[in-house]
């Protein structure tokens, strides 16, 4: 019997007609990139590919690497395996990977969201017989609003705050979360201020014809005080910490989605919790998978148990995957770690 398209192996998925390995977690000779979260884009491979939107950001974080970039859609010859990357709609650049040996098809969706934001490549479903999914969301009471929804709860938060003289302060993620909120906030409303983290993803993403307004880094020199009511973005490990509290009297947000369970706001020190993820909802996921026409599903990370219960209940032959994958986590921040 010939090998199987993909296989899961202790160093990552692995492909035998390519010799290539999908986000790998230990160092390989060549490694095909999904999107430059840490957890998917790790230091230490020999040869990287990745799309042209994902290699600046990986570039940055990673430092000297040997990387060679695709377009979406465009096929490689690897191996006896033709490759190709589609937009993922999870953050700028980020890809599934499709992969086709001798007719079948698998395709490994890296981290995903179905909904557009306005700045990544909007999710495609590309059909395959076999579909390697996230699933950090995969429970029915995950259930996303509309991005503007979001947005506009936001915008009164931060209106309110700055009409009674507080900063506002606002968690999310450096790459991707952070640069969505962002375009879709009104940042007409106030100066925007930004911790590090975030502004050096901005740099990266501007430079490569992102469009994002205008934001000031919040450096030890600037004072927050020349700037009131100001809109400020920090990482999510930064809230509740010395560099939140030079802001003075402030109310602390937290985008993500965890934040639609109760309980986890109260533990993150936030006033105010905004449901926003760059994953997949509960909808979101059965939608993918149905639209890829996939009969085999492998479940990576999230619910991984449940969710393949649940499509085992509906006919798939589901299987779980042992990855070292994190889905939307609510600390420490996935583009900061190293
Ligand atoms: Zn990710
Ligand atoms: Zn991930």
């Amino acid at each position: 019997m010939a090998d199987p398209v993909l296989t899961f192996t202790d160093r990552g998925i692995y492909c035998p007609a390519a010799d290539v390995f999908i986000d790998p977690w230990k160092p390989v000779d060549r490694a095909l990139i999904t999107h430059g979260h840490a957890d998917h884009a790790r230091p230490g491979m020999g040869r990287y590919l990745a799309t042209a939107g994902a290699a600046p950001v990986m570039r940055h974080r990673l430092g000297d690497i040997r990387i060679e970039t695709v377009a979406y859609g465009e096929t490689r010859r690897i191996g006896d395996a033709s490759i190709s990357f589609h937009p993922a709609g999870h953050v700028p650049g980020s890809a599934q990977i499709r992969v086709e040996v001798g007719g079948e098809i698998w395709v490994v969706s890296g981290d995903y969201k179905v909904a557009p934001d306005g700045l990544s490549d909007p999710f495609e479903p590309v059909r395959c017989h076999a579909f390697i999914t996230e699933c950090t969301f995969g429970l029915p009471v995950f259930r996303w609003d509309s991005q503007d929804a979001v947005a506009m709860q936001i915008n009164d938060w931060w209106r309110g705050n700055a009409a009674e003289g507080r900063a506002t302060i606002l968690g999310a993620y450096a790459l991707g979360k952070a640069q969505r909120l962002l375009s879709a906030i009104d940042a007409s409303m106030g100066p925007i201020l930004t911790h590090g983290a975030v502004e050096n993803t901005n740099e990266v993403l501007r430079a490569q014809g992102l469009p994002l307004p205008d934001t000031i880094r919040v450096t030890p020199e600037l004072n927050p005080k020349d700037h009131p009511g100001a809109l400020v973005l920090a990482t999510p490990s930064a809230l509740g910490t010395a560099w939140a509290r030079r802001f003075g009297p402030a109310s602390t947000g937290f985008a993500s989605g965890w934040m639609a369970l109760r309980g986890v706001r109260r533990r993150r020190a936030a006033d105010r919790g905004f449901v926003l993820s760059d994953h997949a909802d509960w909808e979101g996921l059965n939608t993918a998978i149905a639209e890829t026409g996939a009969e085999r599903i492998f479940a990576t990370h999230g619910y991984i148990q449940i969710f393949r219960r649940w499509l085992e209940s509906r006919g798939y032959d589901a299987a779980i995957v042992e990855t070292q994958y994190e889905g939307e986590t609510l600390d420490p921040d996935p583009a900061e770690a190293p």
